[in-house]
């Protein structure tokens, strides 16, 4: 139990069968809207980055990825590198497919967008089966860089998510 816990269970609102029964989506916009309490949450991930060591970049996953890394990539002085659901990004990019529930998806990042040799930050809101932060990190990979660490706000322990990132771990405020 940390201090932040009570703000995230007040602000991040479970929504039943959304967006299909039997997923429970859980729902950042109330966090977004209490400048105090997205301030404070976003104070929690910089600390848990800061624990990680030292990173060159902060990669965000689109979309609620963007609603975290930006500030914390600030915070911790370096850039901020957006990875884009295909087609969106338009200069040259490196593309990842990964598996869903049903079908597949693509992430794109720019082919410049990290340095070789660089080590990432990659922060998204919600930890689940884990697909959608190996998929960035296969992107990392492919630009010759090292994730340093990933970052969640949520972690979902009953599906498994971490079990699959080995030794590269997940930092979370909240877990459920
Ligand atoms: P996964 O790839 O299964 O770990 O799923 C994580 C991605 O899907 C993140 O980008 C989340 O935004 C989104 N996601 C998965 N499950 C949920 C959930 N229950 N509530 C909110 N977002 C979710």
């Amino acid at each position: 139990m940390t201090e932040l816990d009570p703000i995230i269970d007040r602000l991040v609102r479970p929504i039943a069968d959304w967006p299909e029964p039997g997923v429970t989506f859980r729902d950042i916009t109330p966090l977004l809207g209490d400048p105090v309490a997205y301030d404070a949450v976003i104070d929690g991930l910089v600390t848990l980055a800061q624990a990680a060591g030292p990173v060159d970049a902060v990669l965000g996953i689109e979309a609620r990825g963007f609603l975290f890394g930006p500030s914390i990539a600030l915070r911790l002085g370096v850039g901020f590198v957006p990875v884009r659901k295909a087609g969106k990004l338009p200069s040259e990019s490196l593309s990842t497919s990964y598996d869903l529930e049903y079908g597949s998806a693509t992430m794109e990042m720019h082919v410049d967008a990290v340095t070789a040799g660089s080590r990432v930050l990659v922060v998204d809101d919600v930890l689940a089966t884990g697909g959608t932060l190996l998929a960035a990190a296969d992107l990392v990979s492919q630009a010759g860089a090292t994730v340093a660490g990933n970052l969640v706000l949520i972690e979902l322990l009953a599906l498994g998510g971490r079990a699959r990132l080995g030794d590269t771990g997940c930092g979370t405020l909240r877990t459920y």
